[in-house]
């Protein structure tokens, strides 16, 4: 017999009776299929986190249009005009130039697009995101200039490792820096801090996360 533990529905229910109704699940779907999406859906489960803009579009287009579609890739400003209309948040937002390019995506069309600023929290030089100075200048020197971006919060990813102190630091570490930022009152809609995946949602959680991308634990292995 299959517990419901094992199916799809049933590690989204219990992962929600775990963080509770002030923190946002996003359901990692990229590389998985349009049915495993659905069995999510018709259980109520509404976001959805992809990181390719082809797939993202793809599944967009085939699937219900209540559904909020997080981008939680690398942001190439080139792709972001195919993302631009329905994107419910884009995660990734990690130079100048990439808020430029969806500023003016954004102006096309008339949306203000809701983003996170990635920030570089891991050992890792592989991984993307500003520095703490970089975004304390952003924030300071150019306070609001992307009236077509909406900037909600902050986004990271801790290094990829065993050592729950270290990841515990760094997901501290951003958010003292999210609390910093929030304290300027910039950003109107400054609220959300996403940080937390399969391995490390439980230290994010008591590190202040109120977004957690979670796809391993819910689809399995990829
Ligand atoms: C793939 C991915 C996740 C989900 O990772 P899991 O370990 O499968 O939960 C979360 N965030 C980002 C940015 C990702 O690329």
């Amino acid at each position: 017999m299959i517990s419901i533990m094992d199916s799809i529905a049933g590690a989204i229910a219990s992962i929600k009776a775990e963080i509770g109704p002030k923190v946002t699940l996003v359901a990692v779907s990229k590389t998985k299929p349009e049915k495993a999406i659905l069995e999510a859906y018709h259980a109520g489960h509404l976001n959805f986190g992809e990181n390719r803009v082809q797939e993202l579009v793809e599944k967009y287009e085939s699937l219900p249009k209540d559904i909020c579609w997080h981008f939680i890739g690398h942001v190439q400003t080139n792709k972001i005009k195919y993302i631009a209309p329905f994107v419910h948040l884009i995660h990734g937002v990690d130079r100048e130039k990439v808020l430029d390019a969806i500023n003016k995506e954004g102006n096309k069309i008339k949306r203000v697009i809701p983003c996170l600023l990635q920030v570089h929290i891991a050992q890792e030089e592989s991984k993307f995101g500003f520095s703490e100075l970089e975004l304390m200048d952003l924030v300071q020197q150019k306070g609001d200039a992307w009236p077509f971006v909406s900037i909600q919060g902050l986004m990271g990813m801790a290094t990829f490792t065993d050592d729950t102190q270290q990841v515990a630091s760094e997901f501290k570490g951003l958010q003292q820096l999210f609390d910093k930022v929030y304290d300027l009152a910039v950003y109107p809609n400054f609220k959300t801090l996403s940080i937390g995946m399969s391995g490390d949602y439980p230290i994010a959680l008591a590190c202040g996360s109120n977004m957690i991308r979670v796809g391993t634990h819910i689809f399995g292995v990829r």
